[in-house]
């Protein structure tokens, strides 16, 4: 079974982009807000967390560089 990023805690979320950064750098070698294949967006009073679900994320990486937990690594169901 593969294992895989996923967004288990979005409502913890600051908005701070250390995710959206660091996963460029890991998958597209290069520093990049738009080009990044996690986006988050302020949504109200929150922020709404996506990961593209056509790159494949299994890095702890992203799960440790967020101060808030808002990621975690889980078996892949598809
Ligand atoms: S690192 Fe965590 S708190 Fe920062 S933007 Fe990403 S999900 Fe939100």
């Amino acid at each position: 079974m593969n294992k895989i990023l996923k967004v288990t805690n979005e409502k913890a979320c600051i908005g701070c982009d250390l995710c959206v950064l660091l996963s460029s750098i890991l998958v597209n070698n290069k520093l990049s807000i738009n080009k990044s294949p996690i986006d988050v967006k302020r949504v109200g009073k929150g922020y709404k967390v996506s990961i593209d679900p056509g790159v494949h994320i299994n890095s702890d990486k992203i799960v440790n560089i967020c101060p808030t937990g808002v990621f975690s690594i889980e078996q892949d169901d598809k």
